[in-house]
């Protein structure tokens, strides 16, 4: 889709930003587009189409390469021709799978080898993405080195022609590009599938209470409004998860996007205090204790993650208070546990406990807020509370009308669910 309602500017102080010509409604779709390249992530290369992004277990997988993974004869005829290269790679290097930023960028290269001029009309191209790598510290740019070795191996000899890259486009440049402007490609629950690069959207500058909200139908990204935007006025996203404070916020920015962040949010450290609510020394050994505990989610470790995030919650439940972010973290966790464990109805009870604090942070239409609701509305459901469900799926419905729109896969889900629900209370 071609940009009709927003134009490149230079924005005071951030460098390139996209602003608005005409004024824009919240739920507005403002761009929507496929990524110039895309990957997998490597957790996901096994349950997830390498085309149309569907998950399941029984995918058929590339003959050659025994590594990709497709939905449909369709889905594997259509991404050959950004697999064809690739594959050859991934039988070399076989069992060993480079990381996803390795193989987006063999991808990215790939794609500028065979591309010809005509096929660009991005807003931004990636000659002009920013690469940071002067300003990088000799940590990073260490790591940056030992994964251009990689990915030197990882090319073989599909290798050869790197010197016909367009100039100041060199593996190291690519690699450093990537990191700072790629986005994750996510489902429906929120879950990043993979990475990929949308060069006209890499314009868009970071802001923790953005104006726009990006979205993802497989691949496809849909960015939208979801505050009314007067025309002049810059679009932002947020780069970084906003369920964090600012300190905490503005020190993953500068790490992974090099720049401090001076949004209103920031400088007034808007809610920074119930965030951080209840007693320093018990939420910061909480907060310590959170990594550990996403380890055993990522792993599935189910019930060792229950007893583990039931015996926190008992331990702070006097000194820390649900709006703290760390507490609402681990809330979240132990409702995951949960409802793997098929413990429905302490599911539920965290899942209320959750919504007041989501409702706090995200005053604004956010998907985050409206997938809690989904989960929250699909345990009443199940659990027989229809009127609650009713009331839950119908808050979900509201806000995804505006950052999902009423075409959305997810959308239609909510929509179904309320159409059930009323169904049945109407029996009842
Ligand atoms: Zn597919
Ligand atoms: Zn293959
Ligand atoms: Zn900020």
């Amino acid at each position: 889709m071609m940009a009709v309602n927003i134009e490149r500017f230079v924005s005071e102080g951030k460098g390139n930003g996209v602003r608005a010509l005409l004024s824009i409604k919240p739920g507005e779709v403002i761009y929507s587009c496929e990524p110039f390249a895309f990957c997998i992530a490597k957790d996901f290369l096994k349950t997830t189409c390498q085309s149309c992004f569907k998950r399941g277990e029984s995918l058929s997988r590339c003959s050659q390469c025994k590594t990709a993974r497709y939905c449909s004869v369709q889905c594997q005829k259509q991404a050959w021709l950004d697999h064809k290269r690739e594959c050859k790679c991934l039988q070399r290097l076989q069992p060993r799978i480079p990381t996803d930023s390795v193989r987006l960028v063999a991808r990215i290269i790939f794609k500028l080898l065979s591309q010809s001029k005509s096929d660009q009309e991005e807003l931004y191209s990636i000659a002009e993405h920013q690469s940071h790598l002067d300003v990088m510290s000799e940590e990073k740019k260490e790591g940056l080195r030992h994964l251009c070795t990689t990915l030197q191996v990882y090319l073989g000899e599909e290798n050869c022609n790197l010197s016909e890259l367009p100039s100041g486009l060199d593996p190291i440049s690519l690699l450093a590009r990537v990191t700072c402007n790629c986005f994750s490609i996510s489902d429906g629950e929120l879950q990043d599938l993979g990475v990929g690069l949308y060069p006209s959207m890499s314009l868009l500058n970071h802001d923790c209470r953005p104006n726009c909200v990006m979205i993802f139908e497989g691949k496809r990204l849909t960015l939208r409004a979801v505050k009314v935007i007067r025309p002049c006025e810059e679009l932002t996203i947020s780069y970084t998860d906003v369920l964090a404070p600012s300190e905490e916020r503005r020190s993953r920015l500068q790490e992974q996007y090099h720049f401090l962040c001076q949004c209103a949010r920031c400088t007034a450290e808007d809610k920074d205090c119930d965030m951080l609510a209840g007693e320093t020394t018990a939420w910061t050994s909480l907060r310590d204790a959170l990594p550990h505990l996403e380890q055993l989610q990522s792993e599935q470790h189910w019930e060792e993650l229950l007893k583990e995030s039931q015996a926190l919650l008992l331990r702070y439940a006097d000194v820390i208070p649900d709006r703290n972010i760390y507490v609402l973290r681990l809330l979240d966790l132990a409702m995951d546990a949960c409802i793997s464990l098929d413990h429905y109805e302490t599911a539920l009870e965290y899942g209320n406990r959750a919504l007041g604090p989501y409702k706090l942070y995200f005053s604004d239409p956010h998907p985050s807020r409206a997938v809690e609701l989904l989960r929250v509305g699909k345990l009443q459901h199940y659990l027989g509370r229809l009127k609650e469900a009713h009331g839950s799926f119908t808050q979900a419905y509201d806000i995804m009308k505006v950052t999902h729109g009423t075409e959305h896969a997810l959308t239609n889900e909510v929509s179904r669910k309320l159409g059930e629900c009323q169904a049945e209370l109407g029996e009842v």
